[in-house]
């Protein structure tokens, strides 16, 4: 192993000198790769029918009917997680987080008591406190935010997002993971994002050391509206630019280094882009730099604004056809959330990306501490230091990252064993940053390195 990955450093920096089509070698785990292969279209296309048969999960639906409304929602993934429990070796728990929301002259109108249901996949070390959070939305909407009586299927709008988390939560609680999962189903996202922020602000509270948080909402629809473009093979990831909670002291060292594109977020976007790459075939992760899309919010953002990597993954084109529509047919246009928007392969492809990032990452050691870059000589090599993680397995090495100042992607990585690198690349052209490694090759997030105190 060692042996190749030195072989695909050299490669790399002698591909990055000379030409931007270099080879890549794609390096699977086989633990992550037959969990990504064992994803279940059959599941997911059951438990998204069976969501859109709750007719309406609205916030303001009832919380106590047996069959229908977002009560009923709740407890069925509730139970659904519970048979995931007997082959978790008892890793798997799962529990519901209820809040009150609204009241008169809110979005709601009136005050409703609502739940989260939140699976917990225990981290095998006791040693690492690292925490992934995944997130997806179970309550809906049709034409109307406030009408919780007429249908409103909600089969994408985040269906697709409820089955992607299932399909994890199913798949990883079998795997022997050091980092702890939370994996997060949402309600009280369609009048203002209230779910994710009892949880953000419950994260913050309870010092939570959360490394990452991956919404995803909407990644099953293929189709376009309006330009009938079809793409399954390309899925965006959100990602915020200057961090949200930027202080004056933060901004400072961020201007000083040229950060402006390398925020945490950023750096999670860009695992998940290289991660899921290599473990699903025949897709392109879209990296979008910005937060979300234009007057519209996601259940990411609450994270980010205390403070945490976290970033939204959605589908490549949205349909407004379907999105908050009634059921209904005009001029030969078929309109609302129903089951047959959804493309399974597609859907199965999204999974399997968040499935690998979560896991890749969660198999990881820590990030390199104080990650620094000598610039106050005038020279023509980069020089970089930093420390070994104090928490979790021991790193086997560590990967450098560089790309040129005008690159989006990282684009080599040259391979250290020690704490310090100097490289021949003079400091002013390049951007560097430092993964731990373990010996299986599973990386951490890249943490950027500045320079200056
Ligand atoms: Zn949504």
């Amino acid at each position: 192993m060692k042996a190749l990955h030195s072989l695909c450093i050299i490669l790399g920096i002698f591909f990055c000198a000379n030409s931007m089509k270099s080879q890549t070698i794609k390096n699977r785990d086989s633990i992550i790769e037959s969990a990504v292969n064992d994803i279940s279209v059959d599941n997911m296309k059951a438990l998204i029918q069976d969501l859109v048969g709750f007719h309406n999960r609205n916030n303001l639906s009832s919380m106590t009917h047996p069959t229908q409304g977002i009560g009923a929602t709740a407890e069925y993934l509730y139970q659904k997680v519970n048979t995931y429990i007997p082959s978790s070796n008892e890793r798997l728990s799962v529990e519901k987080a209820f809040y009150t929301i609204g009241g008169p002259g809110t979005r709601l109108g009136r005050e409703v008591t609502v739940c989260n249901v939140i699976a917990t996949i225990q981290g095998s070390n006791p040693d690492d406190d690292r925490k992934i959070a995944l997130l997806a939305h179970f309550d809906n909407r049709n034409g109307n935010g406030s009408d919780s009586i007429r249908y409103a299927p909600g089969a994408n709008d985040d269906g697709s997002g409820v089955a992607c988390l299932m399909e994890i939560t199913r798949l990883l609680s079998r795997i022997d993971l050091p980092v702890t999962l939370k994996i997060m189903f949402l309600s009280g996202e369609e009048h203002g994002l209230y779910g994710a922020q009892y949880m953000a602000n419950k994260a913050k509270q309870e010092n939570w050391n959360l490394i990452a948080v991956l919404n995803n909402d909407m990644i099953g629809n293929g189709n376009a509206s309006e330009t009938n473009t079809h793409n399954n093979t390309m899925l965006r990831v959100f990602s915020e630019n200057i961090p949200a909670i930027e202080t004056d002291e933060m901004k400072r060292i961020r201007v000083y280094n040229s950060a402006e594109n390398d925020s945490p977020s950023r750096q999670l976007a860009r695992y998940i882009k290289e991660t899921g790459e290599r473990y699903v075939d025949n897709t392109t992760i879209k990296l979008i730099y910005r937060n979300d899309r234009f007057g519209r919010g996601g259940d990411h953002t609450p994270f980010s604004r205390k403070g945490y990597a976290a970033v939204r993954i959605c589908e490549m084109h949205e349909n407004y056809d379907r999105t908050h529509q009634y059921v209904r047919e005009e001029n030969g246009i078929r309109y609302g959330d129903e089951i047959e928007g959804i493309d399974f392969e597609y859907l199965r492809k999204n999974t399997g990306i968040n499935l690998s990032s979560v896991a890749n990452l969660a198999l990881a050691p820590s990030v390199p501490e104080n990650v620094r870059q000598e610039v106050s000589k005038l020279t023509n090599y980069s020089a970089l230091r930093w420390d070994s993680p104090k928490q979790g397995k021991k790193p086997a090495c560590y990967y450098v990252l560089i790309r040129e100042t005008d690159q989006s992607q990282w684009q080599t990585k040259i391979r250290v064993e020690g704490t310090e690198a100097r490289i021949p690349y003079s400091k002013d052209n390049y951007f560097y940053a430092v993964q731990s490694v373990d010996a299986e090759g599973h990386e951490s997030l890249a943490v950027f390195a500045t320079g200056g105190d």
